[in-house]
C-alpha cells in the first residue's frame, strides 16, 4: 500500500545507522532493507508515519513526524469508530490517488 506521494516525513541518516536491522523487523510496510550493512529506504511513499522504526532504532538514525499523516487518520477512526479520513480520501486532486 502506498500513501500520498512525496509527503512522508521519514528521514534516515545513514552515517548513524549500525545496520542492526531492527527497522526492517518492526516496519509494517517493509520500507527498509539492509544493504552493505546499512538500512536503505526502498520506497518512502509506503511509510504511514507510525513511528515504530524511530522508537526501535538504537542509534537515532531515523526521524519521522508521527501522527501527521494517514496513520493519524486510521488511529482516529479506530478511536471514534468512524471512517478513516485525513482530508485527502477521494479527493480528485490527491497526488497518487487514495491514501486511507
Ligand atoms: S514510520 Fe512506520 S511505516 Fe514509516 S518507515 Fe517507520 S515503521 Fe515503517
Ligand atoms: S534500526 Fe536504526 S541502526 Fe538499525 S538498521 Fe535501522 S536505521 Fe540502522
Amino acid at each position: 500500500m502506498k500513501y500520498l506521494l512525496d509527503v512522508a516525513s521519514l528521514e534516515l541518516s545513514p552515517e548513524h545507522c549500525t545496520g542492526c536491522g531492527r527497522c526492517t523487523e518492526v516496519c509494517p510496510h517493509a520500507v527498509f532493507v539492509i544493504r552493505d550493512k546499512r538500512a536503505v529506504v526502498t520506497d518512502r511513499d509506503r511509510c504511514m508515519e507510525c513511528g515504530a522504526c524511530v522508537s526501535n532504532c538504537p542509534s537515532g538514525a531515523l526521524r519521522v513526524q508521527k501522527g501527521v499523516g494517514c496513520a493519524a487518520a486510521l488511529i482516529n477512526s479506530i478511536i471514534t469508530g468512524g471512517e478513516p479520513s485525513c482530508g485527502c480520501s477521494g479527493s480528485s486532486d490527491t497526488k497518487g490517488g487514495s491514501c486511507c
